[in-house]
């Protein structure tokens, strides 16, 4: 198959002519489809209504310590729950906080309390000049939302195949002051689901920061979410390399069963060191008596331990596999050696990141919607939502049935063709 790169004007041309009666096809049949968010299928959600039934009237509430449920009390997370996290996110259960239903929740308390009250005593970030934050890009829209809401400067820093590129990131927080923090997603990132490299891992706990309160924003919210039993990504448990560096109060670590239960209705957690849960705790009991003990009770008993995680993680990989093979396939078999752009193929997670020749996502993303396929806007994986090489789209295979997606995924293969075409014919 010749690229398009290789195709003379002619040969573009007539390739257009076809892709136009295919688009124009699509546009008929009036379709809505949706690929923008990356929630979990209806299918994926009725895999926890068991968790409905652990907890009838009749059933005792009581912790294993003896606490009440149902009544206050209990301010940083009843203890099975934080066995429950802790053997999940591989961290000792008193390292870690339990909060509410929401892990971005606590990500944003934590910038704010950093910016009214400052880090473990130190100036606090709203009586300084500048505050910036480090962006692995693409990233997550919503972290730097929060970042954009409290006026934080962002830098943006490439993303490798081995996580944030390092270089960079180690020469900039080593000589700037002012950079805060840095937002990772080290397992399965959204969007590319890139997992960091052990070197990766031990070079982020071997930084020396400028700032003291410089720290690590560590989302782990893919930790247990592969799509296959043996064909894994291994991240290195981060708090444990921070301590053996010499930084054991560089990182906090965030994770929830978003993902896992029912997003919104989860149960959301915090691990870091004993320093910065103290820290931690002087907001929180202001902020709350405690949280949801019942929801935390229910996650419990619904999974007892982390094998039932497992167990559970496999059905939602069984429902997610077939998507994400059908895409990457699609892509092999329509967009391998055309020269109109790039992919990952991530072995967990929840996206895929489709990288299309420069100049050409917006229209991609426009010619899709055109066609009745919701995309997530271009740019939004970006600071600012600004895509300096307007390359990067975000594939959100979960919430769409098989059938639906695979003609979503049809219609965006045309559209990258169709854009990379009017790319090269200069239009
Ligand atoms: N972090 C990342 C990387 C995510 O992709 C998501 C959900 N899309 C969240 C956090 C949100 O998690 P929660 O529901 O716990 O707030």
């Amino acid at each position: 198959m010749k690229s398009y790169e290789e195709m003379t004007k002619e040969e573009l041309l007539k390739e257009k002519e076809g892709l136009e009666a295919e688009y124009k096809k699509f546009q008929q049949r009036g379709l809505k489809l949706d690929m923008s968010r990356g929630k979990p299928s209806q299918e994926q959600l009725d895999l926890s209504m068991g968790m409905m039934d652990v907890l009838t009237s009749g059933v005792d509430l009581t912790c294993d310590d003896g606490t009440d449920c149902r009544n206050y009390g209990v301010l940083d997370g009843i203890s099975e729950a934080k066995q429950l996290i802790g053997d999940m996110i591989e961290c000792n259960p008193d390292n870690i906080i339990i909060y509410g239903n929401s892990s971005l929740n606590i990500m944003y308390d934590t910038i704010s309390r950093s910016m009214t009250h400052g880090v473990m005593g130190n100036t606090p970030w709203c009586k300084l000049d500048k505050v910036k934050f480090l962006c692995p890009v693409p990233g997550y829209d919503r972290h730097f939302a929060i970042t954009e809401y409290f006026g934080i400067e962002m830098i943006n820093v490439p993303m490798l195949p081995t996580g944030p590129d390092m270089d960079m990131v180690e020469d900039l927080v080593s000589k700037d002051e002012a950079i805060k923090g840095i937002w990772c997603v080290p397992k399965y990132s959204n969007p590319q689901g890139i997992t960091y490299s052990d070197e990766t891992v031990r070079r982020f706990a071997r930084l020396k920061p400028a700032a003291k309160d410089f720290r690590i924003y560590w989302d782990n919210a893919y930790c247990v979410h592969h799509l296959y039993d043996i064909n894994q990504d291994h991240l290195i448990e981060i708090l444990k390399e921070c301590k053996r560096a010499g930084n054991p109060d560089m990182v906090y670590k965030f994770c929830s069963t978003s993902k896992i239960t029912f997003p919104g209705s989860g149960v959301a957690a915090i691990a870091t060191s004993a320093n910065n849960l103290e820290d931690i705790k002087k907001q929180l009991k202001i902020q709350t008596i405690g949280h949801d003990k019942v929801n935390q009770l229910r996650h419990v008993r619904f999974f007892k331990d982390i094998h039932g995680i497992t167990e559970h993680m496999r059905k939602h990989a069984d429902s997610l596999r077939p998507k994400f093979e059908m895409i990457l396939d699609t892509f092999e078999r329509e967009l391998k050696g055309l020269g109109a752009g790039s992919w990952y193929s991530p072995k967990g997670g929840y996206f895929i990141t489709y990288e299309t020749l420069d100049g050409c996502a917006k229209n991609v993303v426009a010619k899709a919607k055109k066609a009745g396929v919701v995309m997530t806007p271009a740019g939004a994986p970006f600071p600012y939502g600004k895509d300096p090489h307007d390359s990067v789209i975000r594939i959100s295979p979960s919430y769409p049935s098989l059938e639906d997606l695979t003609t979503a995924i049809d219609i965006f293969v045309v559209c990258v063709k169709l854009a990379s075409i009017e790319k090269l014919l200069g239009e």
